[in-house]
């Protein structure tokens, strides 16, 4: 049985959801303790214990300390199955991190699967689903599986109820990748998204971001989201180059001004483009998992370059080698330009 002690360096839910996904992948039981003791509410939250749920349902496995608010949980894994999974959170938890907890195991299943998941697409702190989408799903592609992602519905922080359909080709083993450029960029663009919430709001967003960044004005559009549960707002930009896009994204809050939503993603964004490496801090995060799963498996693995590594990654580094022996290498060529090696040990 692996221990992993939750509250180790960011103590944040991804050492639970990867560790979830480690126990998965590789069939190894696994028990945590002091879950999110770093988080202002620790244990297990609503959306922790649909991860633990869903990545129990996939693989069969036996669980002990499934309560909200627990901070220690045993997970046995079975057999993963692939199949036809619904997976219903029950409050603005991020569908995104539901599916990154799960998505790993059955890249590499025994025939196709399709989720439903339903919560929040679009929250702060989480992979928007234009992330998903256009970032993270593509890359993952790269490695042989096919997975697409459609966004049913979105739902925004707090009042959630959207839904995402993801299917899922797998393939017996995955492949490696190279990401060390982005190449020439080809496209960048900006939405608003707004839903039930004034309109002017998402001009006034679309308006700053453009002055601040010096884009012409029709880079920038209005998104008016019609089937949305509850009111919502996030201004995502695009960033298309030959070898991926990158999607940042900044959310409205009670009180906060349309301006300051935009400076900040302007501020994100100028960040992004003054670094020339290709992989942003979440996606490195992101990456991770899947390089050094197929690194296990001596077909994939490989190397990316990305702006400086956050604490959030460098715990990630240290879960995913409890579980799985593989080297990951850090190397800091230039402030924000660093080398990130996954292989095989
Ligand atoms: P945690 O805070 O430990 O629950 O993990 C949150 C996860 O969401 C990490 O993998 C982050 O990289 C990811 N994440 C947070 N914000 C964004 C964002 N704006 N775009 C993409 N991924 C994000």
């Amino acid at each position: 049985m692996i221990e992993i002690d939750g509250s180790q360096g960011e103590g944040g839910g991804q050492i639970l959801r990867s560790s979830l996904t480690l126990a998965m992948v590789t069939g190894q039981a696994v028990r945590l303790t002091r879950i999110r003791a770093g988080r202002k509410k620790p244990g297990l939250m609503r959306a922790h214990l649909t991860a633990v749920t869903a990545a129990s349902e996939i693989c069969n496995a036996q669980i002990y300390g499934t309560a909200i608010g627990s901070r220690e949980l045993t997970f046995q894994p079975g057999e993963v199955s692939s199949g036809d999974y619904s997976f219903r959170i029950g409050t603005a938890g991020s569908t995104s991190l539901i599916l990154q907890t799960v998505l790993p195991a059955l890249l590499c299943a025994d025939g196709p699967s399709t989720l439903r998941i339903e919560g929040g697409t679009h929250n702060p702190m989480a992979p928007p689903f234009e992330f998903l989408q256009r970032t993270y799903l593509p890359l993952v592609n790269q490695l042989g599986p096919q997975v697409a992602a459609q966004l049913v519905r979105p739902g925004f922080f707090p009042v959630g109820k959207g839904q995402i359909e993801v299917t899922v080709s797998p393939s017996p083993t995955l492949e490696p990748l190279n990401l060390t450029k982005r190449g020439e960029l080809v496209e960048r663009r900006a939405q608003a998204l707004l839903a039930l919430l004034n309109e002017n709001i998402g001009r006034r967003e679309c308006r700053t971001l453009t002055s601040e960044l010096d884009w012409p004005e029709d880079v920038a559009e209005v998104t008016v989201v019609k089937n949305s549960a509850g009111p919502g707002n996030a201004l995502i930009c695009d960033l298309q180059f030959e070898n991926l896009t990158e999607v940042l994204v900044e959310f409205d809050e009670p009180g906060k001004r349309a301006e300051r939503v935009a400076s900040q993603l302007a501020r994100q964004v100028k960040r992004y483009l003054d670094s020339d490496a290709p992989v942003g801090q979440h996606l490195a995060d992101q990456l991770l998992l899947p390089l050094a799963i197929g690194a296990a498996q001596s077909t994939g693995g490989g190397v990316f370059r990305t702006l400086n590594l956050t604490d959030h990654s460098k715990t990630h580094i240290e879960v995913i080698q409890r579980f799985l022996a593989v080297d990951v290498s850090v190397t800091e060529t230039a402030p924000d330009d660093v080398l990130i090696e996954v292989r095989s040990r």
